[in-house]
């Protein structure tokens, strides 16, 4: 017999990957998924970041594995090497830049998830509808037309992208698609404020637009985009032959919160006939608590809606969503012919708008499953309550700052972001937030307001309480006065809040 016939019959009972024992699995998996659970019921008793020791950083690094390792000895190493170096935002200390804490029933559906192992870039099974339910729940919230359409995506960031392409196409017509953007699309330019995520800017640059098609409008003091300024720029612009299509206004920006005046923006783009999009990657789903949705007033006018189920909606990563009032446009951004993906009338092809006529992907995930159960288990009032105590201890913290004198508050608080400094300057700063993340007492992050640095905290983890706060300030004022040796900058003075 030739040789690679026989291998390939001796190998043949070894096909498929299933376990061999399931029994023996079984026990294994049940291990994983007990130490999983206690992973997040005990996270208080862990440092919320620890740095990744030089070891740990080496041992993981290897040659491609072509052999099989034991299930056991790859979830050791799991346990050992990788666990305990995350992120650190399940813990209720984390408090840097914006990240949901997760739970532990998105877990679950996770699981559940990748069990199913699901594609949901089209064709007719449950886990489309299910998809489709939270894009219903979406279109309600934010009272959009039935008409409106919705996908998951990684997160905001694809999100703002697709919003993008789905208003240059407005602006331009299909033709574009197929022409390129052409002239016309030379002169497409789009408005957003200096206060906006950076990925709205590199969103016009992977569009083919340029970054310079952006402008970037100047903000008030509560860093909301100044409409009088925003109104006169897009008369500029067309009094040069500009063609302005698109206006991205932030409902929770993500240096100090702020939300622009939607309702303002809303207008002015009704009556210039611009694209009026809304990046609302955390502030969004304030919609859930009745105390805050108000300040989100105007975003049910927005032609397209960015947000994040990963953050305040303590989905766990990546779960990212668009929403497009007028479902047609947004279809015809992306939809593209082909015969293997072609619709029939019944069996599993059948249906009509399939995701992958929504966006770029494909093949895509059942990130609506962890999100569905998210909402479902909890119910939207008892996540808009999380919500609303996030900005209650952001309003804590704010107080804790303003009555000690060896703080400084440099921005006010709008929602649930605390930026503030130790009275000295920025380079002691920067080493007080490195030494807290360091300590592993918390993890605050850094950012830059009117050229000073700022100790940033944002508030999203449902876990975190009055006590994880206590413990940043106390740790603030400890390396703060390890860093500058007791002294401190009085002549600055203290910020009135606001
Ligand atoms: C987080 C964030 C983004 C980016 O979202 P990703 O999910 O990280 O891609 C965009 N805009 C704002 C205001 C954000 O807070």
């Amino acid at each position: 017999m030739n040789e690679i016939i026989r291998n390939t019959q001796s190998s043949l009972a070894q096909t498929s990957l299933d376990p061999q024992d399931w029994s023996e699995f079984r026990t294994l998996a049940h291990r994983m998924l007990d130490e999983a659970i206690d992973g997040i019921a005990n996270v208080r008793a862990r440092p919320v970041w620890q740095p990744i020791p030089d070891e740990v950083r080496a041992a993981i690094k290897s040659d491609v594995p072509r052999e099989a390792s034991d299930l056991a000895d790859v979830y050791r190493e799991f346990a050992e090497h990788v666990a305990p170096y995350a992120t650190g935002n399940v813990h209720p200390g984390f408090m840097g830049w914006v990240h949901g804490g997760g739970t532990a029933v998105g877990m679950l559906a996770e699981m559940l998830a990748a069990g199913l192992n699901a594609n949901l870039g089209g064709r007719d099974h449950m886990p489309i509808e299910v998809e489709r339910q939270i894009v219903d729940w979406m279109r309600r919230l934010f009272a959009f037309p039935e008409s409106a359409s919705g996908i998951f995506v990684t997160g905001t960031s694809m999100a703002n992208l697709m919003a993008v392409l789905v208003a240059r196409t407005s602006a331009l017509g299909m033709p574009a698609r197929q022409y390129g953007i052409g002239n016309d699309g030379a002169l497409l330019t789009a408005y957003t404020s200096q206060a906006a995520h950076g990925c709205v800017s590199r969103a016009m640059d992977i569009a083919g637009l340029g970054t310079d098609a952006l402008r970037k409008i100047g903000v008030d003091a509560d860093h909301r985009i100044d409409v009088a300024a925003l109104r006169m720029q897009i008369a500029v612009d067309r009094e040069v032959g500009f063609k302005p299509f698109l206006v991205v206004a932030s409902a929770g920006t993500v240096d100090i919160g702020a939300i622009d005046d939607l309702r303002a923006v809303a207008e002015l783009c009704r009556e210039e006939g611009i694209w009026f999009h809304v990046d609302g990657a955390f502030g969004a789903l304030a919609m859930f608590s009745p105390e805050l949705a108000p300040l989100l007033g105007g975003i049910e006018l927005a032609d397209s809606i960015a947000l994040d189920f990963h953050k305040w909606g303590q989905v766990p990563y990546d779960a990212g969503f668009l929403l497009v009032r007028d479902g047609e446009q947004h279809r015809q951004a992306f939809a593209q012919p082909a015969a293997y993906l072609s619709r029939e009338a019944r069996g599993l092809a059948a249906g009509t708008v399939w995701p992958c006529d929504l966006g770029p992907d494909l093949s895509r995930g059942f990130r609506a499953l962890k999100t569905w159960f998210t909402l479902k288990t909890y119910g939207t009032d008892r996540l808009g309550r999380v919500i609303a105590r996030s900005c209650a201890l952001a309003k804590y913290l704010e107080t804790r700052v303003l009555a000690e004198p060896r703080l400084e508050l440099l921005a006010p608080v709008n929602l649930n972001i605390v930026c503030f400094r130790y009275r000295t300057g920025d380079a002691v700063n920067r080493e007080i937030v490195a030494d807290i993340q360091e300590s592993g007492i918390a993890a605050p992050s850094g950012t830059t307001l009117n050229g000073r640095f700022a100790i940033r905290a944002a508030i999203v983890n449902h876990r975190t309480s009055e006590t994880d706060i206590d413990a940043l300030v106390a740790a603030v004022l400890e390396f703060g006065e390890r860093r500058s040796g007791g002294v401190i900058d009085v002549e600055a003075p203290p910020l009135v809040a606001q």
